[in-house]
């Protein structure tokens, strides 16, 4: 915050605080006081109703590096909690195989391509360079502000770093963490463009990051107990480079191979993060109420971090399953049954759709969101798909799903699977069936004409469609 608002903020609460007591002292000389002592009755309207909401994102986690969704050499009780107490969405996917335009959807609800968001901004070199999230967007904090919420980011924002692109001029009251697409977990220190600061001021960070974004998150939720608050938990886990405190290292003595050993520590350091932002909920009395929702954003960048997405073919970077389908989970005890698995396709770009519904917000005018509330869904009230398609844009590619089916548009022709039978996409059917693949290009070549070219060009990406290895050999 700059120092100018940050004035403005404290003279503003000083007014609210100064009316609170003003208003206090009249209903104690109307001898009503009793009333007010625990609960003030001008608190904020509904608060003690609308939901908490946590959305806790994770970095290049593979789909099934977690234990409920099939990993066998990393335990993740806590992570896993989320689901089985509430909804495992089994056909999530994000809106992009790499890190800042996913982020972009995940924080407007649109496809991130009608704004020209097709990549990532590339490191932070100079102070404004012009790049990240359009100004015009209307951001998640923004709307669930305007809600009554008090908003806050926790970990890595991705989405721009000239000044009116940063945190807390897109939204957000509160800021911790640092503002390009990853950091050093043990050098975190002030004076970098991409250093990490609270608010807008760099500060020296001494804690593993995944501790200290866990510390700083846990602060939050105690500091705003009163609620309702939206705390965005991006942490940067388990993104490179991998680094993790010998502690977390020393749980897997089993794992011999040395990439897979620093990314089990890292998701274990992860996941006890988790657990301790749950723990805090539980304490303050907040678990029931609050929607917590998980996922990562994008698929494993299998030969960089040693993840892995087991059943799918391709990572990180790819169109494939393993680039786009991630674990995504979702708990509001009070609301959502326990144990649900819904197996309809869902996308990252329903979570702010779903998270104003429940927030009792509204939707800006002239903004029209791609994403849908999964509440109804959830509950049965709704009945069918929350989406016939799903679509996805990426360099050259362009895909459509839409039930079962996939179909991959790419310089070198169509591809088309039926995922149900063939999650790993390992056959082709496109030849086999003209019919189906002339359906399916339809509404893709509808929704892609609707897309505005890239606002800039992104890191050059593999040309090849598969990775050499389909998959990570599990550990030895
Ligand atoms: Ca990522």
């Amino acid at each position: 915050m700059d120092k100018k608002n940050m004035k403005s903020d404290m003279e503003s609460q000083d007014t609210k605080n100064l009316m609170e007591r003003r208003v206090f002292l009249a209903l104690a000389g109307l001898g009503i006081g009793s009333f007010c002592m625990n609960k003030p009755i001008w608190a904020k309207e509904n608060s003690s109703t609308k939901p908490n909401i946590l959305l806790i994102l994770a970095d290049d986690l593979g789909y099934a590096d977690l234990g409920i969704t099939g990993c066998k050499d990393i335990a993740t009780p806590h992570i896993d909690s989320i689901a089985v107490n509430g909804v495992r969405f089994s056909n999530g996917y994000v809106s992009c195989p790499v890190c800042s335009p996913t982020r972009a959807g995940l924080m407007t609800g649109r496809y991130q391509q009608r704004f020209g968001h097709w990549y990532n901004p590339g490191p932070p070199a100079k102070e404004s360079e012009g790049i990240g999230l359009p100004l015009a967007e209307v951001t998640m904090a923004s709307m669930l502000k305007e809600a009554g919420y008090t908003t806050g980011l926790v970990g890595k924002w991705h989405l721009g770093h000239d000044p009116e692109r940063r945190p807390m001029k897109r939204g957000y009251d509160e800021f911790f963490g640092f503002l390009g697409g990853s950091h050093d977990y043990f050098k975190a220190q002030a004076g970098e463009l991409n250093g990490i600061r609270r608010g807008d001021e760099p500060v020296d960070e001494k804690e593993y990051l995944t501790e200290a974004f866990a510390r700083e998150a846990k602060d939050f939720i105690t500091r705003h107990k009163d609620g309702p608050f939206f705390l965005y938990l991006s942490l940067n886990a388990v993104h490179t480079p991998m680094q993790a405190p010998d502690t977390y290292l020393e749980r897997f003595p089993d794992i011999t191979d040395k990439q897979r050993r620093m990314h089990a520590a890292m998701v274990s350091a992860m996941d006890d993060a988790v657990g301790g932002v749950l723990g805090t909920l539980k304490t303050n009395g907040l678990y029931d109420n609050t929607l917590v929702l998980f996922l990562s954003d994008n698929g494993g960048p299998t030969q960089a971090n040693g993840a892995d997405n087991t059943p799918f073919s391709g990572g990180k970077g790819t169109v494939m399953e393993g680039g786009i389908r991630v674990p995504l989970f979702m708990q509001w005890p009070a609301k959502f049954p326990a144990g649900t698995v819904y197996e309809r396709p869902v996308i990252s770009l329903d979570i702010l759709p779903t998270a104003l519904s429940a927030a009792g917000g509204t939707v800006p005018e002239n903004v029209r969101f791609d994403g849908k509330d999964l509440a109804p869904f959830i509950t049965k009230k709704k009945r069918g798909e929350p989406h016939d398609t799903l679509f996805w844009a990426w360099n050259t590619q362009k895909v459509i799903r839409s039930g079962k089916w996939k179909l991959v548009v790419s310089d070198d022709g169509e591809h088309l699977y039926n995922l149900e039978k063939d999650p790993a996409e390992t056959t082709d059917l496109a030849g086999e069936e003209p019919k189906r693949v002339k359906k399916l290009r339809e509404p893709l070549d509808a929704w892609a004409s609707e897309l505005q070219p890239p606002l800039w060009k992104g890191r050059v990406q593999t040309k090849r469609r598969r990775p050499l290895k389909k998959n990570r050999p599990k550990k030895s």
